[in-house]
């Protein structure tokens, strides 16, 4: 009996059904974005190793050196803008989980460009929501990408290894000096990370203080280190 070579069948699928760009509708890559969109996107450029606000020659920005943050890095695939906030969007509120995909290809390349040696992490965690807030929207963003991404970079994703404890205002109804102050004691963390190298995933990254509170509570857990990989990083004006 012949068997069904999987490929070639997949292959032939994407010959007669081609992917379609999730910006302009074109023909895609399997990662459903075209190479003209994909030149196009919003980059960061030159940023701080730290939490990726953009610096001019790409040293350590203001806030880091001031209060190192509990993560050593932030990996950020683009910036928080025209076209890919809208796509973001349409994920989150407009619930088109089919967006997980390419959101997550983004990260993909950002983390193949940089790839070095101790740069892989051991396992993968997703920012967790509120429980309300998953029971509202129906599924959590970032589990999604980071189910796409485990899958790709063949990496383990830890569930529920870090929850949120408390149902905190959402942070983009907070001013800004209220957010460190909003989501600190928000998480608990298991001991499942004890000893490992975690990559906490997320959508988008803005002021970095959930981020923040989320990588603290990771390493109280006995995580050796913890970098933040975001699809897309807010680059914004925090005076005032
Ligand atoms: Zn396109
Ligand atoms: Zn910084």
């Amino acid at each position: 009996m012949r068997t069904i070579n999987i490929a070639r069948l997949n292959s032939w699928l994407a010959f007669l059904a081609p992917s379609r760009c999730v910006f302009c509708g074109d023909i895609a890559d399997s990662a459903q974005i075209c190479a003209p969109c994909r030149t196009a996107l919003p980059r960061i450029g030159s940023r701080c190793p730290h939490c990726a606000l953009p610096t001019i020659h790409g040293e350590v920005c203001g806030a880091c050196l001031t209060k190192k943050p509990p993560f050593a890095m932030t990996l950020a695939a683009c910036r928080y803008t025209f076209p890919l906030d809208r796509l973001i969007q349409d994920f989150k509120y407009g619930k088109k989980l089919v967006l997980a995909k390419p959101l997550a290809h983004l990260l993909v390349d950002a983390y193949r460009e940089r790839q070095a040696d101790d740069f892989r992490p051991d396992i993968l965690v997703a920012m967790p929501l509120s429980r309300s807030r998953q029971i509202e929207r129906g599924f959590n963003q970032a589990q999604e990408i980071a189910r796409n991404l485990a899958h790709t970079l063949r990496l383990p994703l830890i569930n529920n290894a870090l929850v949120r404890t408390a149902d905190a205002p959402k942070q983009a109804t907070l001013p800004w000096r209220e957010r460190h102050k909003n989501v600190r004691n928000a998480f608990a963390c298991s001991s499942s990370v004890a000893g490992l190298h975690v990559a906490l995933i997320d959508d988008v990254m803005t002021s970095g203080a959930t981020a923040s509170a989320a990588a603290h509570e990771l390493r109280r857990a006995g995580a050796v280190n913890v970098d933040i990989w975001v699809v897309a990083r807010a680059v914004v004006n925090t005076v005032g």
